[in-house]
């Protein structure tokens, strides 16, 4: 297990993103719940970190934004049991799990459309697991240019993070290094109003209840 991670220099192992684990977001969608994690991947190459800029490809022409909670592996896991995956868990942080929605409606995977050079802005740290005493009960909330856009809690997850961890590991192994995001609530640009969506000189801020903010802006690639 680390005993701290230099956020300024970490890039995870792998991403492994959960779509469609909020209440709220899968109602703004077409209410249908997954039986099983709706599991996806953002390459590591397009981590940033908290300050550094949001490029907007040329290409991509509705770009959006998801606050989510992440979790940072800190042991060897392979199939896990729900009772023992905090044992695996080094701390948490924030994602922003940013979406070229155009790209992502029109192709049969979503890889391409989470993956564009900058499109994972995680800290502003990672939060040992110690200094956190529920991490399913976290305010989670984004705003950009200051407006409030999304206002929810890790309570409202479909499937915790104990059946997740549990879930992944029962297929792929997960290292020290690997983060996993764990979902977005309601309020991302596309399902509420498409001028929502962001534009060259936005800026976006994602907070999570004791871990922090991150703060990036977006410009014209
Ligand atoms: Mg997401």
């Amino acid at each position: 297990m680390f005993n701290k991670i230099n956020i300024k220099t970490f890039i995870p192992d792998k991403i492994i993103c959960v779509g469609m684990n909020y209440k709220s977001h899968v109602d703004e969608q077409d209410g249908r719940f997954p039986n099983k994690p709706v599991l996806f991947s953002k390459a590591t190459s397009c981590v940033i970190k908290n300050g550094q800029v949001i490029l907007y490809p040329k290409e991509v022409k509705e770009l959006d934004y998801e606050v989510e909670l992440a979790i940072i592996i800190g042991e060897k896991a392979k199939k896990i049991a729900e009772k023992e995956v905090m044992d695996y868990i080094f701390g948490y942080t924030i994602i922003n799990d940013v979406t070229a929605r155009d790209i992502q409606k029109n192709e049969s995977q979503w890889y391409r459309a989470k993956s564009f050079d900058t499109f994972a802005p995680i800290g502003p740290e990672i939060v040992p697991k110690e200094k956190i005493k529920d991490p399913q009960n976290l305010n989670l909330r984004s705003y950009v240019n200051g407006e409030i856009r999304q206002n929810s809690n890790t309570s409202d997850m479909i499937f915790s993070i104990k059946k997740l961890i549990s879930y992944i590991s029962s297929s792929i192994t997960l290292n020290p290094g690997d983060l996993i995001a764990t979902g977005t609530p309601a309020g991302v640009g596309v399902f509420t109003n498409k001028n929502n969506l962001l534009k060259a000189g936005d800026e976006v801020i994602c907070e999570i209840e004791s871990i922090g903010k991150i703060r990036n802006k977006i410009e014209k690639e």
